[in-house]
């Protein structure tokens, strides 16, 4: 088909996910027609660099040919088979051994999905089976953070703390709340150091647990790095001083991987970079480089052994898609990890992230950077109208969207989250002269919109 033609029919037929659906209909679809390393290529052959990996998921580009290699071998042994009713096949065994000893604490069993989304509704879930299994039918509320992103199904919605995947939707759930998102540079009272910030987010939480009822709460999930909210880099101490509070009153602490999981913050996982002990880890995106939807839920003795319980009571787990641990999904995730140790993939992180960070940290003398932040490959820049008093654009203006289309034209895809925040978060084997070049493109479409506001 022309790419005319193309156009014409997505805009016919295809209903956009998180997408303005009135303005595309202007606007039509950009169409990324290949791939190759770091790059994608339009219908006219002219190269983007893939600053945000997709949707921060491609962490092996877009041309690794082992994981071509990988899918056709599983293809030609067994395309489909499944894990209900004590069926099983070797890719999804090897693949849940192989999480269980990559976890950053001792984990028992692994459950399989589809999504990361679907992967925070089985923790919903699972949480609920287990109090239940356990004789505490009311330990069931789920306390989240605001601007926390957890996905889009009608729990995992829920749990996101995101204006704009509850409105209309009405949204959310029963038994979910959302506790003080912990952006230090945005949230952070007149003089209030970081480490009183982390306090009063720890004295916050507390107080929400004591004023639900701690035989209430079950379990507080957060992402190690907030990246859809807005890459919110947790404020020194934050993570260790949350996950006191949570011991106290015996609430699971659940960690959801799946943007930090595999090397993104420069270890393998982000609760490593930031203390974390979770209880409960869910992972997808970078498990299999994006190149096949694959998610996982990894569950500790305790809660496994609780949920073990209530199956033996019901008959079964009464939970699992059809897809949970696809083969060729599986077989294209053990490749992309056997593929990780090979190549270094996570020390390269380490070795890298520190060239881009370096390069966002000089930004914050721009006018228009009220803050640069993150760690590893994970960044973000805040977009403000007045640096001194970060006063935010009014929203009306699209500032990061202007930058995010600008850059697009430099042949560089970025994303503009709320409050103007542009996000970078490249693919993982990206080199430090490709940073370098993403960053130089960056820098010309920043200009070009800073000159257009003056
Ligand atoms: N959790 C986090 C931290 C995410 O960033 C995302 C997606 O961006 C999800 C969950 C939902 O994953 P999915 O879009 O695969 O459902």
């Amino acid at each position: 088909m022309s790419s005319n033609s193309l156009r014409d029919a997505d805009i016919r037929y295809v209903l956009h996910p998180y997408t303005n659906l009135a303005a595309h209909e202007a606007q039509g679809p950009f169409m990324a027609m290949r791939g190759e390393g770091i790059r994608v290529f339009d219908e006219n052959g002219k190269d983007y660099i893939e600053g945000m990996a997709g949707l921060w998921c491609a962490s092996l580009g877009f041309s690794e040919p082992r994981l071509k290699e990988a899918a056709m071998r599983q293809f030609d042994l067994l395309p489909f088979f499944h894990q209900f009713s004590h069926k099983s096949h070797e890719p999804g065994i090897l693949l849940a051994q192989k999480l269980i000893e990559m976890a950053p604490v001792p984990m028992s069993h692994v459950f399989f999905a589809n999504s990361g989304s679907e992967a925070n509704d089985t923790v919903v879930k699972i949480v609920r089976y287990m109090n239940n299994a356990l004789g505490r039918p009311q330990k069931k509320k789920i306390i989240s953070r605001q601007r926390g992103y957890h996905g889009v199904t009608v729990a995992a919605a829920s749990l996101t703390g995101l204006p704009l995947n509850h409105r209309n939707f009405d949204l959310p759930i029963e038994g979910i709340r959302h506790t003080s998102c912990p952006h230090y540079w945005r949230y952070g009272q007149e003089g209030e150091s970081e480490q009183q910030f982390t306090d009063r987010m720890a004295a916050e939480l507390e107080e929400m647990i004591l004023a639900e009822g701690p035989d209430t709460v079950a379990a507080f999930i957060a992402e190690p790095i907030m990246g859809a909210g807005g890459v919110v880099v947790p404020p020194a101490g934050y993570f260790p001083k949350i996950q006191a509070v949570l011991k106290k009153y015996d609430i699971l602490m659940v960690a959801d991987e799946v943007i930090c999981g595999f090397g993104r913050t420069g270890k393998a996982w982000g609760s490593q970079t930031f203390d974390i002990q979770p209880d409960i880890l869910s992972c997808a995106k970078a498990l299999s480089s994006a190149y096949l939807p694959i998610s996982a839920v990894m569950v500790n003795e305790r809660v496994y052994e609780a949920v073990k319980k209530g199956s033996a009571e019901i008959g079964a787990f009464g939970h699992g898609y059809t897809y949970s641990g696809h083969p060729i999904a599986a077989a294209v995730a053990l490749e992309t990890l056997a593929i990780y140790e090979e190549r270094q993939i996570f020390d390269h992180v380490a070795n890298v992230g520190p060239t881009m960070q370096a390069a966002l940290r000089q930004l914050e003398t721009h006018p228009l950077v009220g803050n640069a932040r993150g760690i590893g490959l994970i960044g973000a820049l805040e977009l403000v109208a007045d640096k001194d008093h970060k006063v935010p654009f009014d929203p009306a203006l699209g500032v990061g969207a202007q930058v995010v289309a600008r850059a697009q034209d430099e042949g560089l895809i970025l994303r503009s989250m709320a409050g103007d925040i542009v996000a970078f978060s490249p693919p993982l084997i990206i080199t430090e002269s490709e940073i370098e070049e993403m960053m130089a493109r960056f820098n010309r479409a920043l200009s070009a919109v800073t000159a257009s506001l003056a």
